[in-house]
């Protein structure tokens, strides 16, 4: 046998870190259902509970009705139509970039990225905590990868070299909620003559004027940015990504990179489903504020309760238990709550800070957060 698959699982297994998925009976929302029960659902990215929002879903079948299920080809191909052409316009003005990509996934994204410009002679400059599809490409690519301490901009500063290469962190990062000193990024980054790059997956939809993310959030230019990557299936309520910079850069990665040229294309009605999600988000202040309202009342309670809110003014409310175990098992109590939230463990964080991840959307009603912090009071104490 050429693979010995067994002992990896039981080394996972033996770790209590043997991972498994769930099957919902439900989509996404204020609810999901699982093994024939409703949770209050605190573990989605849907931050705007866009996923299934009857417009959205409408707003698809229009797009199956007018273009097809799917786009056929490669976008070199034949697989790039209006329907893209105009996502790809509409980000652009939203977002204020010159030119934009799209990709089905921003795993495929960060890889295309990654993996086209960066040779041998580079060096990456990558925020430790930057998300699992960056690291990855990182650590393929031939560029050497220096790792500079979360957000910390003494260590970044102290590792760049003059016009060696780029700097990738994220507007929001994932698991922690917090966001990246982006005005002193882009300054590092032009003082230093390196690119920056940073992936909004978490900010976009969620923060600035008209949900347009954490530079805006920040005011930072976008213009101070080189590359920005955002992805469809969070706020967005979708699925998908795109890169944006300058039209030289898109040119580029349409000629290079492997990830966009040899992919078939995201369906059109699927392009064509962002765009009305696009334009329902950019009026979506009011919902917005909700969310800041829950936020607010979570961390409030959290205080109150003696735990250590996260530093996070975002959805992504992470609870750390630092115990593996112990954090799966307080994700367990919640269950028997009737409470979905899931707990995070190494290898996806450090060691030691196994957390539950709690994501918040507007789609919770502030009775859904009271039971929360209730049902955290007693688990998280009684452990
Ligand atoms: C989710 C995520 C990705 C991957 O995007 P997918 O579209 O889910 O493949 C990339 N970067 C960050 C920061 C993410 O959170």
């Amino acid at each position: 046998m050429p693979f010995d698959l067994q002992t990896g699982l039981n080394e996972r297994a033996r770790q209590g870190l043997l991972r498994q998925r769930q099957i919902l009976q439900s989509g996404q929302g204020r609810h999901i259902e699982l093994n024939g029960r409703r949770y209050i659902n605190f573990s989605s990215n849907d931050y705007l509970g866009l996923a299934a929002q009857p417009f959205l879903t409408k707003a698809w079948q229009d797009g199956l009705a007018r273009w097809g299920a799917g786009s056929g080809a490669s976008p070199l191909v034949t697989g790039y139509t209006e329907a893209h052409a105009e996502l790809e316009q509409t980000l652009a003005e939203w977002l204020n970039v010159e030119s934009v990509l799209l990709f089905s996934t921003g795993f495929s994204a960060n890889q295309a990225i990654i993996k086209a410009l960066l040779q041998k002679e580079h060096i990456q400059y990558q925020d430790r905590l930057n998300h699992a599809s960056l690291q990855e490409a990182g650590a393929q690519s031939p560029a050497k990868m220096l790792r500079f301490r979360h957000n910390d901009m003494a260590h970044l500063a102290s590792l760049l070299q003059p016009h060696s290469g780029l700097i990738i962190s994220e507007g929001v990062f994932s698991m922690d909620g917090d966001q990246a000193p982006c005005q002193q990024l882009a300054d590092l980054a032009k003082q230093s003559g390196n690119w920056l790059m940073l992936d909004d997956a978490h900010g976009i939809g969620v923060l600035g004027e008209q949900g347009r993310g954490t530079l805006s959030h920040q005011g930072v230019a976008s213009d101070s940015v080189h590359i920005r990557m955002a992805t469809f299936g969070k706020a967005l309520g979708v699925a998908g990504a795109f890169v944006g910079g300058s039209r030289q850069l898109t040119d580029y990665l349409l000629n290079f990179s492997r990830d966009y040229v040899y992919s078939t294309h995201m369906p059109p009605a699927q392009a064509y489903a962002i765009s009305a999600a696009i334009a329902w988000v950019k009026q979506a202040d009011e919902e917005r504020a909700h969310l800041q309202s829950l936020i607010r009342q979570f961390r409030d309670g959290i205080t109150g309760l003696g735990l250590a809110a996260a530093e996070s003014s975002t959805a992504i409310q992470p609870l750390i238990i630092g115990d593996a175990d112990k954090a799966v098992s307080v994700a367990n109590k919640l269950r028997e709550r009737g409470l979905w939230v899931t707990a995070i463990r190494p290898p996806t964080v450090p060691k030691g800070t196994a957390r539950l991840r709690i994501t918040l959307t507007t789609a919770h009603q502030s009775s859904d957060i009271s039971l929360l912090l209730n049902a955290l009071k007693e688990c998280v104490t009684d452990v």
